[in-house]
């Protein structure tokens, strides 16, 4: 039997917002031992990102003639992965669903994960409620296979200690959707998840994926934390996200 080799299901080219072309991504994660993916923004909520469905197939065409994972970064709050016909979805080795913006007010209106301010109604606690409400309607409806970052909050409260944010019961009904939607869970260099949410997701059965959200020649491939992590919760490489393995459903 081969060993299993990492593989990076995360990470962003010229596409969208990162620095590197396709050839540059995949030789620098090839020259770290990693498997390379990519994942750029599909999304008209992005500045720079991939915005139309006729922008999806060029970029899968785009993608076609590489030896890379073809995936792909989509916003819940954003239209454009409910438009993607079947032929173009069952193109993609991973989808990946990210939850950048919450409906976390009265109004509905939408709360993005880089705005300065949170709205003054809103304290941090009752911020993550209203944030694992919307993470429960993205898994139950989104189409994807894996969540990125799943500790990704707002800004203003982005840097609070853990205990502040996430309660054991928070952590549960996160966990819990995931499991049910058959969605992985990221460990992601970027947005570093911590421990206690990591092995809750590994013990509910939960896969993981490793991410390095890499935008640079750094970045692309890093995926020494997101390994480490694995290894310290107890989940066997073997037994983590692997596109080709256990990627991509055309229809849910
Ligand atoms: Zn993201
Ligand atoms: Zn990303």
């Amino acid at each position: 039997m081969t060993s299993w080799t990492p593989i990076d299901c995360h990470a962003h080219t010229t596409m969208s917002d990162g620095d590197l072309s396709i050839e540059e991504l995949i030789e620098i994660v090839r020259a770290r031992g990693v498997r390379p993916s990519i994942a750029d923004h599909l999304s008209t909520d992005v500045t720079l990102s991939v915005k139309t469905v006729e922008g999806v197939r060029e970029y899968l065409d785009a993608l076609e003639p590489f030896d890379v994972a073809r995936g792909g970064e989509f916003c819940w709050h954003d239209p454009l992965w409910r438009e993607l016909p079947d032929d173009l979805v069952s193109r993609f080795t991973h989808r990946i669903g990210s939850l950048h913006a919450v409906r976390a007010c009265r109004d509905k209106r939408w709360i993005s994960m880089f705005h300065r301010v949170l709205p003054d109604e809103l304290t941090p606690a009752a911020y993550m409620t209203q944030h694992i409400d919307e993470l429960e309607r993205m898994a139950a409806e989104m189409p994807v296979d894996i969540l990125a970052h799943p500790t990704l909050v707002p800004l203003p409260i982005r840097n609070l200690p853990i205990d502040e944010l996430w309660t054991e019961a928070l952590e549960e009904r996160l966990v819990e959707a995931l499991f049910r939607a058959e969605i992985a869970f990221e460990i992601s260099n970027r947005y570093r998840p911590h421990e206690r949410l990591v092995q809750r997701a590994h013990d509910r059965g939960v896969r993981l994926s490793l991410g390095s959200d890499g935008h640079t020649r750094a970045q692309a491939g890093d995926l020494e934390f997101p390994l480490e992590m694995a290894k310290r919760v107890g989940a066997a490489e073997s037994a983590l996200f692997d596109p080709y393995v256990h990627g991509t459903r055309a229809a849910r």
